[in-house]
């Protein structure tokens, strides 16, 4: 059913057992990473390991959950990519793509990592899951917890737009607002979490949430017929999806799935909030954690990443960059993508755009590349984005 073999550090590459449950690297305090038998896949080849499943679940060989009863589901995944042919033409690039997962359930693509770690907290006995969020991690963790008839906690920033609020109360999970940020509510789920038992499902804390998200890079490769494409401009906070699908590359060509060429993953942050793009151009391994951080886009407001070394490496690997986008900026390109494309994106979606633009401006990446911007979510959970349009 699924080639998971064990979990390894991605720092120090020291191994685990993977039928357990397992935080971090209790050497190094850094995500373990899923392994699988990808030899004994290869051999069985693609053909048999990808299903015409219509979600993520047709990689199911390639994914943690060992026992197809614990897979829960919503139909998370397997989203449209979408040529983008109008906002195209405007910018003169003919093969520009847009990977829209706001057609994920609960809205975004946190569908994706949060249905496998709550399927394989489930499968290892878990009963009660916390979370810290800022938002669309919440309301996709409330859902699957619900689903799977687990308890759910969340711990959001007490200034949340209110529809991220409303949506974890009504799928039953039991929502505490913090006053500050993302890493205060981290704290206070941690320190409640240990008093009562409860999981802890915090990006990259458990190695699974990574699995889900790395379905992004399956699909990509599938979608494009088995090629990747030149670029991926990718809206980065904890940097779970950038991470997976850099890990479901390596996968992949270990596979004999796909050749060895990678696109060049960009990393785009917003100006208030910016600590990747800062330790990139600076040339470090780990990026100091951001003071004041302030965006209109939740998802990017993380000031500190524990995945921090993993999406550096992805980027420089990669021949990547990092590049940080003004709020106006990014709202701006929000309203382009929904004008010519019709898709109503979320603040983190227009900020791809912004980035796009910035670099096709700069020289970076040239109008005829392949590229492939991620609208992580949908517009309709940020109501104060486009009050203006009212007045
Ligand atoms: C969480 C989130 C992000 C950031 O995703 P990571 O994989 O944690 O970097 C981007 N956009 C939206 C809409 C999000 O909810």
């Amino acid at each position: 059913m699924s080639y998971l073999t064990h979990l390894e550090c991605s720092l120090c590459g020291k191994e685990y057992e993977a039928d357990s449950l397992q935080t971090l690297c209790p050497d190094c305090a850094r995500p373990l990473l899923a392994r699988y038998d990808l030899e004994a896949a290869r051999a069985a080849g693609r053909d048999a390991l990808v299903s015409d499943e219509p979600s993520m679940w047709r990689y199911r060989p390639l994914l943690p959950v060992r026992d197809a009863a614990y897979a829960v589901s919503l139909g998370e995944g397997f989203t449209p990519l979408l040529h983008a042919v109008r906002l195209g033409e405007t910018l003169g690039m003919p093969n520009l793509y847009i990977k829209d997962e706001s057609l994920n359930p609960t809205g975004s693509f946190k569908a994706r990592g949060l249905a496998m770690a709550i399927s394989r907290a489930q499968e290892l006995g878990v009963t009660e899951v916390v979370i810290p969020s800022a938002g669309n991690a919440a309301g996709a963790m409330s859902a699957y917890a619900a689903r799977a008839g687990l308890k759910a906690h969340v711990y959001m920033p007490a200034d949340v737009p209110m529809p991220f609020r409303q949506e974890c109360r009504a799928l039953g999970a039991e929502v505490t607002l913090v006053e500050g940020l993302i890493t205060d509510c981290g704290r206070e789920a941690r320190k409640e979490a240990e008093k009562h038992g409860w999981f802890d499902i915090s990006t990259l804390k458990e190695p699974y949430r990574l699995e889900g998200k790395k379905t992004m890079g399956y699909e990509l490769a599938e979608q494009f017929g088995w090629e990747l494409p030149d670029v991926v401009i990718y809206p980065t906070g904890g940097g779970t999806g950038l991470i997976g699908m850099w890990k479901a590359f390596e996968e992949m060509e270990a596979l004999g799935w796909i050749g060895d060429h990678r696109p060049r993953m960009v990393t785009v942050q917003a100006a208030g909030c910016a600590p990747i793009p800062r330790a990139f151009q600076a040339g470090a391994e780990f990026a100091d954690p951001w003071e004041g951080a302030q965006t209109v886009a939740a998802g990017l407001r993380v000031p500190a990443a524990v995945g921090d070394f993993l999406i550096l490496r992805a980027l420089r690997e990669s021949g990547g960059t990092a590049v940080a986008v003004s709020d106006d900026a990014l709202m701006a390109a929000q309203m382009r993508i929904g004008r010519y494309e019709g898709i109503f994106a979320c603040p983190e979606g227009g900020a791809t755009l912004a980035a796009l633009e910035m670099l096709l401006e700069q020289g970076w990446l040239s109008p005829d590349e392949r590229v492939v911007l991620f609208n992580t979510g949908t517009g309709l959970k940020y109501p104060g984005v486009f009050d203006y349009l009212d007045a």
